[in-house]
């Protein structure tokens, strides 16, 4: 394979933008390796600059669960964009967008759209802190939520400690109201609650955590969770970023039946645009700016051309269940033949799937919680990645990241990808 192109490209892009990147994990950084510049997508291809051909299982880091270019989602935009880009005043679109949203989620009576995923995680804290009237955030380790200065906390050093920034430039006293704790530890969020509960505005999780590789929450610490915030009036919010609209159209907390108090959501409801929403019950809801007084605001919130994308990705969805069905079964089909080579080839792996987000750790270990997923051999995956991409299959660069199958991935594509993953295998052990 050739990458001459997008290696000048690299080199030119890292003069005008830090890394040359706009998100750090598109660089490679974890296995380096310089990245491909994409010239277009197509169903379940992308094809880079040098003119190779790539079976996609990133889809845009999860929106595209129709695959790139989907015609009727291009063609609605193009009517919208015949219309104009944007005004800043309200219209129908936003209201369409928002009634399936709310229809498909119950919990969700009133939902509030923003730019990206970031942006609704960061404007759910600030409600739950306005609604609760307390500061204190509890989040779990391994799971993430965006980049907001109250989100990108680890955990101290103790159990109980409060988080220290991810990042310079998140100020200590930021960082001093969240608590990160151990995900799908019952013991640990009830002593956290037992200590802090009475000062807790809110708990977000991601229910079925994709950025430590694939972890669901059980079902126990789900209910743990909806009731332990109850009995100390904290509210449950499930960060649906990545997981809604993904493994159900009724999203995770429909397969946990769990009622939280505030989602927030992204990714596919953009349908491939930059969108994010935060939503609710009417009750907390009613506290936003204009009709409560917890500001939050976006001159491009709502912007026509994201809501056509979302609205036309999420009608899809809604008219034709058995894509979910298809997704299963393919998802399935992938994660059968990659166990078989495993076993085949004798390299320790472990898997975790739920619906169409899978991920392959290099690790004999179960994976549940971060420490779990860190025992993952990253430089096995490095060598893994490589030989994947080689043979033409585009996946995240990454370990601790989700593979997404989509509607138009085709058995036949699946059946290509377990061959290369058999092949790239072999390079690994
Ligand atoms: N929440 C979750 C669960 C995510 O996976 C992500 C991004 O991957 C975010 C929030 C942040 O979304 P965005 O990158 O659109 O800001």
């Amino acid at each position: 394979m050739e990458f001459t192109k997008s290696k000048a490209l690299f080199e030119e892009a890292k003069k005008f933008i830090p890394g040359g990147v706009n998100s750090p994990v598109r660089a490679f950084p974890s296995v380096n390796i310089d990245p491909p510049f994409i010239q277009r997508g197509k169903g379940s291809k992308i094809y880079d600059v040098d003119g190779n051909e790539y079976i996609d299982y990133v889809g845009s880091w999860g929106p595209l669960i129709l695959g790139h270019a989907h015609p009727e989602v291009i063609s609605a935009l193009k009517d919208v964009m015949d219309l104009g880009t944007s005004y800043g005043a309200p219209t129908d679109l936003e209201t369409r967008l928002s009634k399936l949203v709310c229809e498909a989620v119950p919990s969700v009576e009133m939902i509030r759209m923003v730019n990206s995923g970031t942006e609704a995680t960061m404007s759910a804290l600030r409600l739950a802190r306005g609604y609760t009237k307390r500061d204190i955030i509890v989040k779990f380790e391994g799971n993430y939520h965006g980049h907001s200065d109250s989100l990108l906390i680890k955990a101290g050093s103790g159990a109980l400690t409060f988080g220290v920034p991810n990042s310079p430039g998140i100020p200590q006293d930021i960082a001093k109201n969240t608590i990160t704790a151990k995900y799908n530890d019952i013991e640990g969020i009830t002593n956290i609650f037992d200590r802090f509960g009475k000062d807790i505005a809110g708990v977000i999780i991601e229910p079925i955590s994709g950025n430590m590789g694939v972890v669901p929450a059980t079902k126990e610490f789900m209910n743990h969770l909806r009731k332990i915030t109850k009995e100390y009036g904290s509210l449950l919010i499930i960060d649906e970023v990545m997981t809604g609209f993904r493994v159900s159209f009724h999203c995770a907390q429909s397969l946990y039946n769990i009622d939280p108090d505030i989602t927030t959501f992204g990714k596919i409801i953009g349908g491939g645009l930059p969108v994010g929403a935060y939503g609710g019950k009417r009750e907390i809801m009613k506290h936003i700016s204009p009709i409560g007084d917890i500001y939050q605001a976006g001159t491009l919130s709502g912007n026509p051309l994201a809501m056509t994308a979302g609205y036309i990705t999420l009608k899809i969805l809604k008219e034709n269940p058995y894509i979910y069905e298809e997704l299963e079964e393919k998802s399935k089909m992938l994660e059968n033949g990659f166990v078989e080579n495993t076993k085949k080839i004798g390299v320790k792996a472990t898997f975790n799937r739920v619906g169409s987000m899978l991920c392959m750790f290099f690790t004999e270990k179960k994976v549940v919680d971060f420490s779990s997923a860190m025992t993952s051999n990253t430089s096995q995956f490095a060598i893994y990645f490589e030989e994947m991409l080689k043979q033409g299959i585009y996946l995240a660069p990454s370990q601790f990241e989700a593979t997404f199958l989509s509607a138009v991935h085709t058995k036949e594509e699946i059946q290509k990808t377990i061959e290369a993953n058999y092949h790239a295998l072999k390079k690994v052990i």
